[in-house]
């Protein structure tokens, strides 16, 4: 059986890119793992990684290299140093040598081989890793595809499972339908349902402690977000804006009333995320990193202007986010390879608009109401980032994305849950609309602004 639980669209890793810095370096570990397993490290004395299609295309702006030359080297998204990663590919080139799994193996800038021409029949976010024998034979090898968010699926694996597990969950649904159906039967919450499913998989305690992690992780790169100052990494030279912006909000505390303030810190509390993501720094997938700071802003925004517990925002919020997450992730796609911005930004500020419904006191078909209304509202937005950068048009996609979610949720909680479109309806027109759009707009920087924008 398919298990994907609200808890698992959420994970702790770094910027800038869930699936082009988090998947990759998570393929990159799991290849030195199963080359381990296979008892063939002894005998390989390079690795020589192929990165095809739209990985091979940005995979540079980012961070992939660095990210797969950390992996191979043993390190994780979730506790790896950031700082490390940002320099791993440059320091391996320099000393022309990557240490694996204590073996060192001899390491050039060519054996990342960059293939945007490429795409594998399954999946734009493809890469190929090999291991060379001393004659330069291959000696094993291993395709994984980056599916969004930070998964993986080997190519065995691809198209099968999320993720299989042998528990029956308390509470089966695979659509909206069928959790509105389960609401109304039992008189449980979303959040209360995806809790008892998380429950049975991971046990109680690790889940109090994951959303308390989770939400922490979601502050702390807030707040980090708000104090930092100076020009993002890469070629567009774009200044950071949250720390300035911040400065000036506080500066109008005594004469702006809270209502005005409030939207204008949640614009800042995104683009705190997504600088932070941009920085390559630590993040949380939400449900991807190009998305990453919509949830938290709006999270941040209830508890700060809204005066929701962070208690609250740890069950209700995360939990009937990541709810409506796992539809996205099970019937669409959460990657902006498959399915263009829509499917990054469109689901997080869905997610978010369910998740302030649910600690503004909305009833489940209040929060459906909400979570359809924020995806409606982003069908056919492409994604076309500058440079192969995740800064423009992403870091202010995400600011207004959290406005759109908090307008949403206002509209949905003006009326009783009863509404035209369904959630399943609007989660299916994505799904659709990512199949015909071209793939000049899903994570190519072949089209839209990454081609009108002169990058100076
Ligand atoms: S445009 Fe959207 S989907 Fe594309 S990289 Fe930026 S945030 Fe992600």
């Amino acid at each position: 059986m398919s298990i994907l639980t609200a808890l698992d669209l959420f994970t702790v890793g770094i910027g800038p890119s869930s699936s082009h810095t988090v998947g990759p370096m998570r393929a990159a570990r799991r290849f030195v793992t199963e080359l381990v397993d296979a008892d063939k490290l002894t005998a390989t004395s390079r690795i020589h990684v192929m990165l095809f299609g739209s990985l091979g295309a940005t995979g540079v702006g980012h961070g992939t290299t660095n990210a797969i030359v950390a992996g191979l080297q043993g390190a994780e998204p979730e506790t790896c140093d950031p700082a490390a990663v940002i320099g791993a590919f440059d320091s391996a080139a320099l000393a022309g040598l990557i240490t694996v799994n204590g073996r060192a193996l001899t390491f050039e800038p060519a054996d990342l081989d960059l293939r945007p021409m490429t795409r594998l029949p399954q999946h734009s976010n493809a890469m190929t890793y090999e291991a060379l024998g001393s004659d330069g034979s291959v000696i094993f090898s291993r395709t994984y595809f980056s599916v969004g968010g930070g998964f993986i699926e080997s190519d065995d694996e691809f198209g099968k499972a999320v993720a299989s597990l042998s528990v029956e969950l308390p509470y089966r649904f695979d659509n909206a339908v069928e959790l509105m159906s389960l609401c109304d039967s039992t008189g449980l919450t979303i959040a209360q349902i995806a809790h008892a499913n998380c429950v049975a998989v991971y046990g109680e305690a690790a889940v109090t402690a994951r959303l308390h992690e989770i939400w922490a992780a979601m502050t702390s790169c807030i707040e980090a977000g708000l104090t930092h100052d100076g020009m993002l990494p890469g070629s567009l030279n774009v200044q950071r804006r949250a720390a300035g912006l911040a400065r000036h909000l506080e500066d109008q505390s005594s004469t702006e009333d809270a209502a005005t303030l409030g939207n204008e810190w949640l614009q800042a509390f995104a683009i705190a995320v997504n600088e932070e993501n941009a920085a390559g720094m630590r993040v949380v997938t939400a449900p991807t990193n190009g998305a990453a700071g919509i949830i938290p802003a709006v999270g941040y925004y209830a508890q700060r202007f809204k005066k929701v517990s962070a208690d609250s925002i740890e069950f209700d919020y995360l939990l009937t986010a990541g709810a409506i997450g796992t539809l996205y992730k099970r019937n669409a796609s959460i990657s902006g390879a498959e399915a263009g911005c829509q499917g990054e930004v469109g689901s997080a500020c869905s997610m978010a608009a369910g998740g302030l419904a649910a600690v503004l006191g909305g009833t489940p078909h209040q929060i459906e109401n909400a979570a359809e209304i924020a995806m409606e509202h982003n069908l056919g937005l492409t994604c076309d980032p500058v440079g192969g950068l995740v800064q423009m048009p992403c870091i202010e996609r995400n600011a207004i994305a959290a406005g759109t979610a908090v307008a949403a949720t206002r509209l949905a909680l003006a009326g009783d849950g009863s509404h035209k479109i369904s959630l399943d309806t609007v989660i299916e027109t994505m799904r659709q609309t990512g199949v015909d759009m071209s793939h000049k707009y899903k994570e190519t920087s072949a089209g839209g602004l990454a081609v009108n924008v002169i990058e100076c």
